[in-house]
C-alpha cells in the first residue's frame, strides 16, 4: 500500500522547537508564559492593518472555548436565541447549546458556501415577529472563503444584533483588503491539528476592544478576582492556552504566509484538473473582492450526472489510500439539532451532497500531487 495523503496534515515550520526549547529552559511549563503573550503579539501584528489599528488577541485551549466566551461576553444566556450557519462543523453551534441558548440555522448561498443575506433576513425578522429578537449571528468563512461580509454586517447592523466572525478556517484569508479575524463584533481563530496552522490544539478570540480582552482572558483563567487568596464572584473556565502549545503557535506564525501560498496553490492545481470535466467544478473566489487562503479545496458534482458523484470519486481515491472527505453536514440535517429552527431551502443540503473536500495540505509533495492527478484522470476514464 502507498503511504497515505491526508486531507490536511500538520506542518512544522522548524522554529517551533526552539521557543518549545526555550520554555522549557526557563520552565514556564505552566500555563502562561512568554510564548503566550508572543503568540498573542504575533497575531495582532498579522491582522492589524495598518500598524495604529488596535487589535487585541486572547490566545485560548480551542477555537471552541474562544466561542464560548465571545457568546459569554455579547451576554447570551439560557432561553436566548442566536443565529448560526447551518452548513459549517458542529463547534460553531455547540457554545450556544452549553448556554442553554437555542440555536437558529440559517442556509448557504452558492457562490461562498456561506450564510444566504436573503434567508439570514427572513429568520430575523421571522424570530422578531414571534417576540424573540436573536443576541447575535454566528458567521462562518467555511473552507476559509470569506462569507458576504457587505451584505451580512449589513442587515446586522440594521437590526442591531451582534456578528461573531467564525474564522477558524479562514487565517490568511480576507475580503475587500481587510483581513478575515478582524471583522466581527468579536471574531474567533483556531489552531487545531488540521488547520492552516497549528498550535497542536487551540485557539484565539480577537477585538478591538482591550476591556473585553480582559474579561476573556479573566473567564479563561478561573475568574479570579484580585486578592491574594482565590476569591470568586463569577463563575470561571479553565480555557487558557498553555505557554508550550503558545510555543509552537509561533514557529507557525513565521510561515504562515508560506502555508496560505502553498494552500492557494493547491486549489490552482485542482481547477487545472477539473477544467477537463464537464460534470464537476471546483470552487473559487467569487471575484477579487474576495481572497481566500483555500483551507481545503472543495469540488461540486452536478446534480443527477448519471456516472460520476462525489461520493463515487471519494470511494475511488480512499482505494489508493488517499483521503478526501464530504462537506460539512448541514447542522439543521443533525439528529442532536432536529429540533431548533431552520430557515432556509435546500442549497446546504444541495452542496452537502454533491461536494468534496480534496487533499490540500501545505505539504503534499509532487509525488502526492501527480498520485492524486492519476487518481482523478483514472475516475473519469
Ligand atoms: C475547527 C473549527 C472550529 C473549532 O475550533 P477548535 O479549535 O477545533 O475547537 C470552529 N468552527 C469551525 C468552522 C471550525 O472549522
Amino acid at each position: 500500500m502507498k503511504p497515505k495523503i491526508w486531507l490536511s496534515s500538520p506542518h512544522m515550520g522548524g522554529n517551533e522547537q526552539k521557543y518549545i526549547h526555550e520554555a522549557f529552559k526557563e520552565n514556564w511549563i505552566a500555563p502562561l508564559g512568554p510564548n503566550v503573550s508572543g503568540l498573542e503579539e504575533d497575531i495582532s501584528k498579522y491582522l492589524r492593518q495598518d500598524g495604529k489599528e488596535n487589535i487585541e488577541v486572547a490566545a485560548l485551549s480551542s477555537g471552541t472555548t474562544a466561542l464560548h466566551l465571545a457568546l459569554i461576553l455579547l451576554g447570551v444566556k439560557g432561553g436566548d436565541e442566536v443565529l448560526c450557519q447551518s452548513m459549517t462543523f458542529a463547534a460553531s453551534a455547540n457554545p450556544i447549546a452549553y448556554l442553554g441558548a437555542t440555536p437558529v440555522f440559517v442556509d448557504s448561498e452558492e457562490d461562498t458556501l456561506n450564510l444566504s443575506p436573503k434567508f439570514l433576513k427572513d429568520a430575523i425578522r421571522d424570530r422578531i415577529s414571534k417576540g424573540k429578537k436573536p443576541k447575535a449571528i454566528i458567521a462562518v468563512h467555511l473552507y476559509g472563503m470569506p462569507y458576504k461580509v457587505d451584505e451580512i454586517h449589513e442587515i446586522a447592523a440594521h437590526y442591531e444584533i451582534p456578528v461573531i466572525e467564525d474564522s477558524a478556517e479562514a487565517l490568511g484569508s480576507s475580503y475587500k483588503g481587510i483581513k478575515c479575524g478582524t471583522l466581527g463584533e468579536i471574531s474567533i481563530l483556531s489552531f487545531n491539528g488540521n488547520k492552516i496552522i497549528t498550535t497542536s490544539g487551540g485557539g484565539a478570540l480577537v477585538t478591538k476592544d482591550e476591556n473585553l480582552k480582559k474579561k476573556a482572558v479573566f473567564l479563561a483563567t478561573q475568574a479570579r478576582d484580585e486578592a491574594p487568596h482565590y476569591q470568586h464572584s463569577q463563575i470561571g473556565y479553565n480555557y487558557r492556552m498553555s505557554n508550550i502549545c503558545a510555543g509552537i503557535g509561533r514557529g507557525q506564525m513565521e510561515v504562515l504566509d508560506q502555508r496560505v501560498q502553498a494552500r492557494r496553490e493547491m486549489n490552482t492545481f485542482y481547477r487545472k484538473i477539473f477544467n477537463d470535466f464537464e460534470v464537476a467544478t471546483v470552487h473559487n473566489e467569487p471575484d477579487n473582492d474576495y481572497f481566500c487562503n483555500h483551507w481545503l479545496t472543495v469540488v461540486s458534482f452536478k446534480d443527477h450526472s448519471a456516472n460520476y458523484s462525489a461520493e463515487g470519486l471519494r470511494r475511488h481515491m480512499e482505494k489508493e489510500n488517499i483521503e478526501s472527505r464530504p462537506l460539512w453536514k448541514p447542522m439543521h440535517m443533525q439528529p442532536v439539532f432536529s429540533d431548533a429552527p431552520y430557515y432556509g431551502g435546500t442549497t446546504a443540503e444541495r452542496l452537502f451532497q454533491n461536494g468534496l473536500c480534496l487533499p490540500s495540505g501545505s505539504n503534499l509533495s509532487e509525488e502526492d500531487k501527480e498520485r492524486i492527478l492519476k487518481s482523478i484522470q483514472q475516475y473519469f476514464k
